[in-house]
């Protein structure tokens, strides 16, 4: 199995400029003689690249002086518990939205440490379509409601946020940060694993609401506190460095690519090349999602019967184009089309597409 087109859900392709550059300078970093991964963690070097990674997030996001950055361990499943041991305090409730596997996988854990209440669910439509998000039944009990921008099994993607009022909003965004503009003023917290836009798996990218740091109780664990963390900007213990120096010189293929708004726009276009196949097909291939609530990042689709899918994908495999097979919870076929993964090699897949159904229709 040879890669020629990585089409990976997660970890997923990185720009290849940034692997060339993290290799040149793999064994000596800026001529040092060793590398990023053997020096301490409060050297003057590795703090300069730590501390640049978390401007160049606000930088990219807009962020003003209310937010915090985080770089944490644990993957973005440590925030389904870290989220309500930090916000979910005594006397309250937190709303979860439910509209597929990992935000039921985040409901779940929140119950383990107090009281949640489903908000909204995708269930009825198979988590085809991302819940109504404009009537969630809030109230002033409620520590916070907590969303998933973009659901990358189902391949569902939230394209409005709901008004939140006083009650904070807070959003996994794994699967889409830094994939479109997104203005952060609604969110209260944002989380992310790296491992799909930003770098390699290891490290967790948080954005904070400052005024939130203050209630977080002296009880839990420090190495669990956002508190903790930001009192420490993310070197309360040794972080995951070669990881964070990948999101750093990610974040700078970002900003070389136009910044969000560049990205935004060439991603709008790799996942209309897609759909515009599925949707053209006359019935050969189908979505998974709903038109409304499609992901840009996440093209999840069936071929019409099980035995030209299993061809569709040995003949995928065979050509290169790998990681297309659904996850084992949606099934069928998806491509993850991260802001890694070019146009050209998205349109290689639409080309394939069509001469598979050519050949095979
Ligand atoms: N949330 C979302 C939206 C995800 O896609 C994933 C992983 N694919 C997770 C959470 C879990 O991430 P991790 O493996 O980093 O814990």
């Amino acid at each position: 199995m040879v890669y020629r087109y990585n089409f990976n859900a997660g970890p997923g392709a990185l720009p290849k400029e940034v692997l060339e550059e993290a290799q040149a300078e793999l064994q000596s970093f800026q001529g040092m003689g060793a590398s990023i991964m053997e020096i301490s963690h409060r050297s003057k070097a590795y703090e300069a690249i730590h501390f640049e990674a978390q401007q160049l997030i606000r930088e990219l996001m807009g962020l003003s002086q209310d937010y915090e950055v985080l770089f944490l361990h644990g993957g973005a499943s440590l925030q389904f518990s870290m989220v309500p041991l930090n916000f979910l305090t005594e006397g309250k409730a937190a709303g979860y939205v439910h509209c597929g596997t990992w935000s039921g996988k985040a409901w779940q854990e929140a119950g383990k440490i107090g009281e949640t209440r489903l908000l909204a669910s995708g269930m009825e439509t198979g988590f085809k379509q991302m819940p109504d998000l404009s009537r969630l039944p809030l109230s002033g009990d409620m520590a916070y409601v907590h969303l998933i921008s973009n659901e990358t099994i189902g391949g569902i993607q939230c394209h409005s946020f709901p008004d939140t009022g006083e009650v904070p909003l807070v959003v996994d965004m794994s699967s889409d940060i830094f994939s479109r503009p997104i203005d952060a003023t609604p969110f209260s917290f944002i989380y992310a694993g790296a491992q799909k836009n930003l770098g390699p798996a290891g490290v967790t990218i948080a954005i904070v609401r400052r005024s939130l740091l203050e209630c977080i109780p002296d009880t839990i664990p420090d190495i669990l506190s956002y508190r903790i963390h930001a009192k420490h900007r993310s070197l309360y213990n040794t972080p995951p460095v070669f990881s964070i120096y990948m999101v750093n010189l990610v974040l700078k293929w970002i900003v070389k690519q136009g910044g969000v708004q560049g990205i935004g726009a060439r991603n709008r276009q790799k996942a209309d090349l897609l759909y515009n196949v599925l949707d053209n097909s006359g019935g050969f291939y189908e979505g998974l999602a709903y038109k409304d609530n499609r992901s840009i990042m996440n093209v999840t689709f069936r071929a019409h019967n099980p035995e030209i899918e299993n061809r569709l994908l040995d003949e995928l495999e065979q050509e290169g184009f790998l990681g297309l097979k659904g996850h084992r919870d949606a099934g069928h076929l998806r491509a993850s089309i991260y802001n890694a993964v070019t146009y050209e090699q998205c349109k290689a897949l639409s080309d394939f597409l069509i001469g598979f159904q050519r050949s095979n229709g």
